[in-house]
């Protein structure tokens, strides 16, 4: 049986390894760019203030996936940056001076990639999807981009513009397919807003989450994974099905 043993042991490797990688990568204590990108301002306020769910083997998976993914796909000079700014008094400030008096004023992100094309700043964005699931289901592929994505892109740019001075014209989303070994990509490219119309949705979300009692729910099909919904508890019938 040392055959089986070894197997064993190398699958356990592998596991351990996936595992290190995603949690060396853990994120600072501060307001992400991803915990304002989605319509529901609910699920990031409990997640300043509830323990946060374990990660299941399934999540270190798909995020050991995107982790890869990121490190063998620099699409320029500029690749994995890193922003953070002080969103209420425009000012960049540096990750490791936010704290509890001032987190609710600061945003932080990591973008993918910015590239310059033809004398306009581009942010550029790899994303994942699947047109076939662990089912054996097909789906279509994406039509148009995911607004909670086109969000994200915005929030990029008011931190690119506050850190840098530099005001970035387009965003863009590389849709990657995982289930076809990453073949056929997809690219949207869109106009990026106003920095006046970014910031103010941007201080309207951190308004939400800084609020003393818990923001009105927006129930939407993100229900279904959201490691909140236990506590927020959401009717059932109002959230719609999983369609990807
Ligand atoms: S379950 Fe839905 S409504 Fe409740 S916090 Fe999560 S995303 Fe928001």
């Amino acid at each position: 049986m040392r055959q089986v043993d070894i197997a064993e042991d190398i699958i356990n490797r592998f596991k351990k390894l996936q595992e290190k990688k995603v949690k060396s990568g853990k994120r600072s204590k501060t307001v992400h760019v991803s915990h304002i990108t989605g319509e529901c301002d609910r699920r990031p306020w409990y997640d300043f203030r509830n323990d946060p769910e374990p990660l299941t083997y399934n999540s270190v998976t798909n995020f050991w996936m995107g982790t890869v993914l990121h490190e063998n796909a620099t699409l320029g000079k500029r690749n994995e940056i890193h922003l953070a700014a002080n969103i209420r008094k425009m000012e960049k400030i540096e990750t490791k001076d936010i704290g509890i008096y001032n987190i609710y004023d600061c945003v932080t992100g990591t973008a993918d990639d910015i590239l310059e094309y033809e004398g306009d700043i581009v942010i550029a964005d790899k994303k994942t999807f699947s047109t076939v699931d662990s089912r054996g289901n097909k789906h279509d592929p994406p039509s148009k981009p995911d607004q909670g994505y086109v969000n994200q892109l915005n929030i990029y740019k008011l931190l690119l513009y506050i850190s840098e001075g530099v005001d970035a014209k387009y965003g863009a989303i590389l849709y990657l397919d995982k289930s076809q070994s990453f073949r056929d990509p997809i690219a949207f490219v869109f106009e990026l807003d106003s920095i006046e119309n970014i910031k103010k949705k941007v201080i309207t979300k951190l308004d939400h989450i800084r609020q003393t009692i818990p923001p009105d729910r927006v129930i939407t099909k993100y229900c279904n994974y959201c490691p909140h919904k236990k506590v927020c508890a959401p009717p059932t019938s109002l959230i719609p099905r999983w369609t990807s």
